[in-house]
């Protein structure tokens, strides 16, 4: 395990591809897999990619104005086509791709995100209470989806354990 292995770099405002969306930063949680890339425990994809797949922020429209308040989580893009995407088992697709691992996340100031991959996102709530509802936020989501809770039963979400390999 490395010691400080982040580093602040200046760079410049990506510019958005075909398909993608450019969104500034407002804030962005801190997830365990992101200690794990930048400590070496995750194999990097893509050297010196910014982490952080918990980003809340504002799409900024091709002539600067406000394209409103989006979240970027982990799942960055997959190839729709697959027996996977065909299911909704999206995240198992070959070719799905992450944030913070194959394009630079929302430890930076701006990132671009493909459009279909950014969530909407209320403007009546802090940047920081949303942000890690994007990551934590949607695996305990899904918990509850697939656990077929009873009408006024109560579910209990205990801390997520990661599995060790
Ligand atoms: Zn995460
Ligand atoms: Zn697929």
């Amino acid at each position: 395990m490395r010691s400080r292995p982040l580093a602040l770099v200046e760079r410049p405002v990506p510019v958005a591809g075909p398909g993608e969306v450019l969104v500034r930063v407002e804030a962005c949680g801190v997830c365990r897999t992101d200690l794990h890339l930048a400590e070496g425990d995750l194999r990097s994809r893509r050297p010196l990619t910014a982490p952080g797949h918990q980003a809340v922020g504002r799409v900024v429209r091709p002539g600067g104005g406000d394209g409103g308040r989006v979240g970027v989580a982990w799942l960055r893009s997959t190839c729709g086509r697959c027996r996977q995407c065909a299911r909704g088992l999206e995240n198992l697709c070959p070719e799905s791709a992450y944030t913070g691992w194959d394009a630079d996340g929302g430890f930076a100031e701006y990132l671009t995100a493909p459009a279909a991959y950014v969530y909407p996102l209320p403007e009546d709530a802090p940047a920081e209470t949303l942000a890690p509802l994007l990551c934590a936020g949607i695996v305990g989501y899904r918990a509850l989806l697939r656990c077929d809770l009873p009408e006024g039963g109560r579910l209990g979400v205990y801390g997520f354990a990661r599995r060790r390999t």
